[in-house]
């Protein structure tokens, strides 16, 4: 076998010049001299959004008012944008929604498959899950009298927990904190073996990876707008349901939005149909435009490019720090293997909260999860591989000179 040459920074150079998706960086606005590493929080501005804006809050809002929700089909937004969502995640485009927040299609996807698996009382998830998708499971639980249990265990072992007990799965794709992948198809089918539904929440991975939903028999799902479809802060989210499970409940949520015939104005709740019986009240117009543009943006895309390049961005990040950092206490926390890795590299390290600080003052962006662990997600729609050099270089200069030890660097923000 020959040995790779050294990397050098025109290499990059010249692997950015051949890269597939390079263009699309030129879609959104990065500030000058900023390494963008947190498209997995919150996105950048697509170019075309603010335009978007613009005409949204002008013409459409402006002049049209109230006609508007008809004139500017306002009122299908959700189902339009959930079904362009349902082509990033093999859903069909009458099995997505978009509305509400993550947390709240949570709430109701979870009170859906409870009712749906009558007779089994646990909730499987992980102790390591995002925090609010089981402060949800629990604020259900308590709503629903007790009587249901949130198991909350190890990650690495999950399957061993499936058993006739477990009314639904509920799972993140990608951790949030270790950037750790489940194996979405084979836990869809073991929890199926054993008579338990899945609900899986995609926000780390949609956007970044192929997701595919129906080939895996999945039941339920959800997923964000802000993070890797680049909605803008705080975006409207979305939420799966499979065919076969819309007709059998209608959520909790039962709001006028979800109503067969919203402008009917009856006093008695009758859920829509399909998908629709998912929304609760009026959608944020603005946000969903938003939203649209991002998804738009992304599903010019092709996805398998979009993993191929995931992969090589953090890769590259993760041979980097190897090589020129060792010895300053980073730690790989994120897995090696492709099979098992989403699209984000993180590392322990005793002083992460400073040190990330430190690299956020070096406009390399990233973020920091408690207690230990800095974080750094790679979008490919607008990331180089000489940004992936760049950001090394400017972290080992930090780690070298210390300059995380600085008294404000430690000073405790409230976002972190
Ligand atoms: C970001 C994220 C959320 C966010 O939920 P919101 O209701 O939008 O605040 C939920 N779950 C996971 C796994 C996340 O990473």
């Amino acid at each position: 076998m020959s040995q790779s040459p050294p990397i050098s920074r025109a290499a990059l150079v010249a692997r950015d010049a051949a890269d597939p998706l390079a263009h699309f960086r030129d879609c959104f606005h990065i500030p000058d001299n900023l390494i963008y590493l947190d498209g997995n929080s919150l996105g950048p501005l697509p170019k075309r959004t603010v335009e978007r804006m613009h005409q949204t809050v002008n013409e459409e809002w402006g002049r049209t008012l109230i006609k508007g929700w008809t004139a500017c089909d306002w009122i299908n937004a959700p189902a339009r944008i959930g079904a362009k969502i349902a082509r990033l995640i093999g859903a069909h485009p009458d099995e997505v929604i978009c509305t509400d927040s993550t947390s709240i299609n949570l709430f109701k996807t979870l009170a859906a498959a409870l009712t749906l698996n009558p007779g089994r009382r646990v909730i499987l998830s992980t102790r390591d899950n995002f925090p609010t998708d089981l402060y949800i499971a629990q604020g259900l639980i308590q709503h629903l009298g007790g009587g249901y249990e949130l198991r909350m265990v190890d990650g690495e072992r999950i399957a061993e927990y499936l058993d006739d007990q477990i009314a639904v799965l509920m799972l993140t794709h990608v951790n949030y904190k270790t950037g750790r992948m489940f194996d979405l198809p084979a836990l869809t089918q073991q929890a199926h073996a054993c008579g338990a539904l899945t609900l899986w929440d995609l926000a780390h991975s949609a956007g970044a990876i192929p997701v595919d939903l129906n080939s895996a028999g999945v039941d339920f799902a959800v997923g964000c707008g802000y993070k890797y479809l680049n909605g803008g802060p705080g975006a409207p989210a979305y939420l799966f349901v499979a065919r076969r499970w819309q007709p059998l409940f209608s959520q909790p949520l039962s709001g006028w939005m979800g109503h067969a015939e919203p402008f009917a104005f009856t006093s008695i709740y009758e859920p829509a149909p399909g998908i629709g019986r998912y929304l609760c009240g009026t959608p944020p117009i603005l946000s969903m435009a938003a939203l649209e543009c991002g998804v738009d943006l992304l599903l010019e895309a092709d996805m398998q490019q979009v993993r191929a390049k995931s992969l090589a961005l953090t890769d590259l990040f993760i041979h980097l720090v190897d090589m020129r950092c060792a010895g300053y206490g980073l730690e790989l926390v994120t897995p090696r293997d492709h099979a098992i890795r989403g699209s984000q590299v993180s590392f322990r390290h005793p002083q992460g909260y400073a040190l990330m600080q430190a690299l956020i003052a070096a406009n390399v962006i990233g973020d920091f999860r408690a207690p230990d662990i800095v974080r750094f997600g790679f979008a490919p729609l607008y990331l180089r591989f000489v940004d992936v050099w760049d950001a090394v270089n400017r972290l080992l200069h930090i780690l070298e000179s210390r300059a995380w030890d600085r008294e404000e660097f430690h000073r405790l923000k409230p976002v972190t």
